[in-house]
């Protein structure tokens, strides 16, 4: 009975918080800035293996020979299936430095980073369904292939694309995507913290843009950070460009009737300050705990005291009279008092 309702998420000193990996290497993080090996430049059979229709239909054209060349092989029956050594993080890899005939497409030049998010085929994580009756039988999700939607991912200066894989539960027959609130919320901190970005309906922002606005201001507002995000990405489309056409400006003769080249990929426009705003206020609400805590650490000696009456007693004699209460915030703790303006001396900060 006791395995049964063990959580998902172990103690840490528990040594091993998942379950043994059978018969597979052992997990690889590597970090963004850790560029990924170039599988095809160790396997050249990898290079026919065609993308799953989904993801074809869903990521640029020049995302997809080199995706299929990284992650892809044929099984047995010569349909595509992942690699085994996965890792989190997927880098294209640079144009060629030389170029001895003219590039037959700007896809080399314009690729972009690819972001695998696979918690239990990676890690081998003991994920378990939500629904009521399954957690209390402590029934575990199991994969059931990849999820066919593909996530465009905005990044200070480009875009990156996210996938994921499907889990299913054999009890009740639910399948949730692997970047799902209910999955995320059973990873460890060391583990969530490893996924990248906040999901919106249609589009993900990246915790890197999520961060700039997180010291919201005067001269901080999001129509800046767009101006600041559109600009970055111009640039980087541009520098792209220019890289490419150079290349194919090579192969120009003199005299000769110009050669045709294929027009490079438009960029991807900046979300409008809007969207940026709701992505904001997703990251506020993930964080709400945080920031209460914030004031917990700020206002402690008013925090530990547990209703609005005591508090303003307590008060009453000092500086009722210079204070206006603004609201109580409700939580799982209690309850914050935060005052909106103190006119006068604040008792708790007089040293
Ligand atoms: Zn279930």
């Amino acid at each position: 009975m006791r395995s049964r309702h063990r959580p998902a998420l172990r103690p840490p000193r528990s040594p091993l918080p998942f379950r043994a990996p059978l018969r597979r290497r052992p997990p690889q993080l590597l970090s963004p800035q850790t560029p990924s090996s170039w599988p095809a430049q160790r396997s050249t059979r990898r290079q026919d293996v065609p993308l799953p229709e989904a993801w074809k239909a869903q990521l640029p054209k020049e995302q997809h020979e080199w995706l299929s060349r990284a992650l892809f092989r044929r099984n047995k029956d010569g349909r595509p299936v992942l690699i085994d050594s996965l890792q989190l993080w997927w880098h294209p890899p640079a144009p060629r430095p030389v170029f001895h005939q003219p590039p037959a497409s700007p896809a080399p030049f314009f690729t972009r980073p690819f972001f695998l998010w696979m918690p239990y085929r990676i890690w081998s994580f003991r994920l378990l369904c939500r629904q009521p009756n399954c957690h209390r039988a402590g029934q575990r999700l199991t994969s059931c292939g990849l999820y066919k939607t593909v996530r465009r991912v905005l990044d200070i200066d480009g875009w990156y694309f996210m996938a994921t894989e499907y889990l299913e539960c054999r009890l009740c027959k639910k399948k949730v995507a692997g970047w799902s609130r209910d999955v995320l919320e059973q990873l460890d901190p060391a583990h969530r913290a490893e996924f990248p970005a906040i999901l919106t309906y249609r589009l993900s922002c990246d915790l890197k843009v999520v961060r700039l606005m997180r010291q919201r201001s005067l001269g901080n507002s999001v129509s800046m950070l767009y101006n600041k995000l559109r600009e970055q990405h111009s640039e980087t489309w541009m520098a792209r460009t220019l890289q490419y056409l150079a290349v194919c400006d090579r192969f120009q003769v003199p005299g000769a009737d110009a050669r045709q080249v294929a027009p490079p990929p438009a960029m991807v426009p900046v979300p409008s300050p809007q969207w940026l705003l709701t992505v904001h206020a997703e990251d506020v609400r993930a964080r709400i705990g945080e920031m209460k805590a914030r004031v917990t650490s700020i206002f402690g000696s008013v925090l530990k005291m547990d209703s609005t009456k005591k508090v303003t007693k307590k008060l009453a004699g000092a500086v009722a009279r210079t204070m206006a209460w603004a609201t109580n915030v409700g939580n799982e703790h209690g309850q914050v008092l935060m005052p909106m303006r103190v006119m006068g001396c604040c008792p708790w900060r007089r040293g």
